[in-house]
């Protein structure tokens, strides 16, 4: 590693919060940064942007941050990109993070290549796994490639921050440790209101129905093997049963059985639900990586070859069309009782 590489040290995580609530994504990213920093033997920070936003400083070093940069100023009350880039890119000139991590959220996919460009580094999105190689220093930033066929593992060579996201629920969560303390570090934004492009006139909040997939705690989800609109029901059915949420597989999706909003996977809703039913999904890579670190999977599928069998906690080879009706029978009378 040249020189002027080993001047950059710790692990940065931004805090992604809206009206003074942080993104769990955050949090899950500060007990992965935390493991990181650990094996780099550095010091991990959060960074922390808005206008008063400093209880959120607490929340951060309760959940292992040892450092919190904050940049607070009315100019970052809401998410914009120009400012938040400023702020982070400013930052990062003057004390040289070794690595940065994102939620690979709507905000932090459009904030993180933004700083990246900014700071002439790499962006690595949608990681699905971070390690460090100790001598080299590298972050290991793994994700799914070429369509999701194969899992490749990218790094940064030359230069820094190395920079990542990674998208909620894939992270486990970590403890919080009431009244842990660390380092708040203020820092000026460079930026006035006048020097901001885009205005924020108003905020509307989304009507309708919101579908929560990632926050699910029971996903009923069904594939190509439903074979129609109308026997996706038997989904909607067991999910309505259990108190779960519906989910699909892309497959469903394309059918036109159900909205995209549903999909779980690679190019849908990464999900992490206490139990997951993956009803006539074959567990195509796509698939798996929305839904395998799901806590117990329960799988239908009558090829008993079918790859979804090798994530599942529990699986019942069988034609669903006899399994699912007995299926929400029983739950019926289990949960009645
Ligand atoms: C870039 C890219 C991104 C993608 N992103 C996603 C994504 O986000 N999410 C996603 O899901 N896919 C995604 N895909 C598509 C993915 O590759 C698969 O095509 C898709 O997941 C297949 O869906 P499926 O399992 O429902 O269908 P199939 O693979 O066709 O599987 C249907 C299954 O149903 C079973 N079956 C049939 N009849 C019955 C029955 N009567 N009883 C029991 N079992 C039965 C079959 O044995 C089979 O295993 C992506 C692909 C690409 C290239």
């Amino acid at each position: 590693m040249s020189a002027e590489l080993t001047k950059y040290k710790g692990v940065w995580v931004f805090i992604e919060q809206m009206e003074g609530k942080g993104a769990p994504v955050s949090w899950e990213l500060l007990g992965e940064g935390r493991k990181l920093a650990d094996k780099l033997d550095t010091y991990l920070a959060g960074i922390l942007l808005g206008d008063n936003v400093d209880n959120l400083a607490q929340e951060a070093f309760a959940y292992g941050a040892d450092k919190v940069f904050l940049v607070a100023s009315p100019v970052l009350k809401h998410y914009r990109t120009q400012p938040y880039a400023e702020a982070i890119v400013n930052l990062s000139k003057k004390h040289m993070p070794e690595v940065i991590l994102m939620g690979a959220t709507t905000m932090g996919r459009d904030l993180s290549g933004t700083v990246a460009t900014k700071l002439g580094t790499g962006l690595t999105a949608d990681c699905t796994q971070l390690d460090v190689e100790e001598e080299s220093r590298y972050l290991l930033q793994s994700r799914p490639a070429f369509g999701g066929n194969i899992m490749a593992t990218i790094i940064c060579r030359h230069r820094r921050p190395q920079m990542a996201t990674v998208r909620p629920r894939i992270m486990d969560m970590p403890q919080y440790e009431e009244g842990r303390q660390g380092e708040l570090i203020r820092e000026d934004l460079s930026l006035a209101e006048e020097d901001v492009a885009v205005k924020v006139v108003d905020y509307i909040k989304e009507k309708g129905k919101a579908v929560y997939l990632d926050k699910a705690e029971i996903i009923v989800a069904g594939g190509r093997g439903l074979g129609s609109k109308e026997n996706f029901r038997l989904i909607e059915q067991l999910a309505e049963v259990l108190g779960g949420t519906v989910g699909a597989s892309r497959a469903a999706v394309e059918a036109g059985w159900i909205s995209a909003d549903y999909q779980v996977g690679q190019t849908g809703t990464t999900v992490r639900p206490k139990v997951y039913f993956a009803i006539g999904i074959s567990g195509a890579i796509q698939h798996l990586v929305g839904m395998q670190t799901s806590d117990v999977i329960v799988a239908v599928n009558k090829d008993p070859d079918a790859s979804i069998f090798k994530v599942a906690t529990f699986g019942i080879q069988g034609d669903m069309f006899q399994v699912l009706p007995a299926m929400i029978e029983q739950f019926k009378k289990q949960l009645v009782q």
